[in-house]
C-alpha cells in the first residue's frame, strides 16, 4: 500500500499533552503561512480526554501556525514511516497570539525578562521516566550492565535527538525499577522549552517503536520512586557572557540571579499548580525523596525546589558558563513552555521587587515544625491539587503575568481532571496517570 508522507504541526496544551492535525510535507512551506484550523475548546481536553468546563463551548475558530526552526523530521528504522512534527503558535485569525497558546505565553515570560534584567534566559531540562516492561527488575541502578541491555534504545534515543536539533546531553539508567534519565544540551529562550517537549516525544517514538511502552508520570507508586523535571537556568547578556555567577555573591550568585531565585521561591507555593500539575504530583513532591516539599534554596542539597548545581574547577568548561541553578518541583504532567512561563514571570518578579538571595539549607527540614519553619521563613508546599490550585487562584500577582482570563481557564481545566478521578483508589489514580503520561 502506498503512503503519502505527513507532516504534524502540534503545540503543547494544558494538559501537558502535544495536540495537532497532519497536513502533506509537500504543503510545508504554505503551511507556515496558512496554518491549521485549531478549536478553542480543545484547551479544556484533560489528559484523560473528557473536556472539563469550557468558556468557549462551541464557539471559535483558530490557526496554529507553524514556526519552522522546530521542525523534527527523522528517517526511522528500515520500514517505518518517517517522523515529521512542526511546534508552533496558536493564533487569533488577525494573527494575535490566542490566550491560552502556551508557546506564545512562555514568549511573553522571556520578554518580560528580557525588558526587565537586560538578559536571556540559558536553560535545560532534565527528565526520567521510567520503562513500563522493565519495572519488575531489581539492582540494576547506575550499572554498566542495565545500560548496555538498553544500549540499542538510549543510542537511538540520542540519534534521534541529534536528528531533531536536539544537542544530546547524558543518558542514564537511574535509580529507579526501569528508570532512565535523558538530558538535553542547554539552549536559549523558548527553545529551551520547544526541546523538552521534543525530546519526550522522540523518547515516546523510539520507546515503541521497540516495542517499549515508557511513562513520565510524577510517581507510579508512592512506595517507589518519582519521575522528576530538573530544570537548569542560568541566564546570558547581549553578547552572550554568562551573568548568573559572581565569585563574591551570596552562594556565588549575581545579583540578578539572586533575586530571580528569590522571586521563584517566593511564588513557588502560587506556580506548583502549573509546574507539578497532576494529582499525582503531590505523591511526589513529599520528603526524602529527592524531589521538593518546601519553598527551600539548596546547596549541594538535592531535597531542595531549587539546587544550585556545582561547578568544578578541572572542567574544561569555565566556572562561570558552568554555574547553573536547578528547577526541581516540576514534573512532566506539566507543559514545558508554560512551567518555564510560570518560572520565569515569579524570578522577574523577584527582581522587580529587589528580593534579597535567601539562605540555602542543608539539613532535613522535615523535622523542623510549622513555628520553626516559619521563623526561618520557609513554606511546606501545598501538598494536593486543589490546595496548589487555591494558592494559584488566590495570588493576584501571580495571576497577572498570565494573559486574561487563562487562571479560571487553567483552574476549570484541572477541576475536570480531578473530577474524573472521583470515587477512584490511590492505586486507580496512580495508573490512569500512568496510563495517560
Ligand atoms: N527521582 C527524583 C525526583 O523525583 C530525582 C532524583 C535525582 O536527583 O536525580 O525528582
Ligand atoms: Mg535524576
Amino acid at each position: 500500500m502506498r503512503r503519502e508522507e505527513m507532516m504534524v504541526a502540534c503545540c503543547g496544551d494544558l494538559s501537558g499533552k502535544v495536540r495537532g492535525k497532519a497536513f502533506p510535507v509537500s504543503q510545508f512551506d504554505k503551511r507556515l503561512k496558512r496554518g491549521v484550523g485549531w478549536t478553542p475548546t480543545n484547551v479544556q481536553i484533560t489528559c484523560f480526554d473528557a473536556i472539563a468546563d469550557s468558556p468557549f463551548g462551541s464557539l471559535g475558530d483558530l490557526v496554529l501556525i507553524p514556526d519552522p526552526a522546530t521542525r523534527v523530521s527523522i528517517e526511522s528504522e528500515a520500514g517505518a514511516p518517517n517522523e515529521n512534527f512542526v511546534l508552533g503558535n496558536i493564533r487569533y485569525l488577525d494573527g494575535r497570539p490566542w490566550e491560552f497558546c502556551t508557546r506564545s505565553i512562555l514568549e511573553a515570560a522571556l520578554a518580560r525578562l528580557k525588558t526587565v534584567a537586560g538578559v536571556t534566559l540559558y536553560g535545560a531540562f532534565e527528565h526520567e521516566f521510567q520503562i513500563k516492561q522493565l519495572t519488575g527488575e531489581i539492582g540494576k541502578a547506575f550499572t554498566l550492565a542495565a545500560f548496555q541491555e538498553e544500549r540499542h534504545f538510549c543510542e537511538a534515543v540520542v540519534a534521534a535527538m541529534r536528528d531533531a536539533g536536539v544537542t544530546p546531553d547524558t543518558i542514564l539508567k537511574e535509580f529507579g525499577a526501569g528508570q532512565f534519565e535523558v538530558t538535553m544540551g542547554p539552549q536559549k529562550g523558548v527553545t529551551i522549552a520547544d526541546h523538552s517537549l521534543v525530546t519526550r516525544e522522540i523518547v515516546g517514538l523510539v520507546a515503541r517503536e521497540l516495542g517499549y511502552d515508557p511513562t513520565f508520570t510524577p510517581i507510579r507508586d508512592p512506595a517507589g520512586v518519582g519521575n522528576g523535571v530538573h530544570v537548569h537556568l542560568s541566564m546570558l547578556d547581549d553578547a552572550g557572557t554568562p551573568v548568573t555567577h559572581d565569585p563574591q555573591g551570596k552562594h556565588e550568585l549575581s545579583d540578578v540571579a539572586g533575586m530571580f531565585v528569590a522571586g521563584i521561591l517566593k511564588y513557588l507555593d502560587a506556580i506548583i499548580a502549573i509546574t507539578a500539575p497532576s494529582v499525582v504530583s503531590y505523591l511526589r513532591l513529599t520528603p526524602h525523596r529527592w524531589s521538593a516539599a518546601f519553598n527551600n534554596l539548596g546547596f549541594r542539597d538535592r531535597e531542595a525546589s531549587v539546587r544550585i548545581c556545582p561547578v568544578s574547577d578541572i572542567s574544561d568548561i569555565a566556572r562561570a558558563a558552568q554555574f547553573n541553578f536547578e528547577f526541581r518541583a516540576a514534573d512532566a504532567a506539566a507543559n514545558p513552555h508554560l512551567a518555564l512561563a510560570a518560572i520565569v514571570h515569579a524570578g522577574v518578579q523577584g527582581i522587580e521587587e529587589r528580593l534579597p538571595v535567601p539562605e540555602a539549607t542543608q539539613e532535613d527540614l522535615s523535622l523542623l515544625d510549622a513555628d520553626a519553619l516559619a521563623a526561618r521563613g520557609f513554606i511546606r508546599l501545598p501538598q494536593t491539587l486543589e490546595a496548589a490550585l487555591e494558592r494559584f487562584e488566590g495570588n493576584p500577582v501571580v495571576r497577572d503575568w498570565f494573559p486574561a482570563g487563562f487562571t479560571e481557564v487553567y483552574v476549570k481545566h484541572k477541576k475536570g481532571e480531578i473530577a474524573y478521578l472521583d470515587g477512584k483508589t490511590q492505586g486507580e489514580i496512580c495508573a490512569a496517570y500512568e496510563a495517560v503520561y
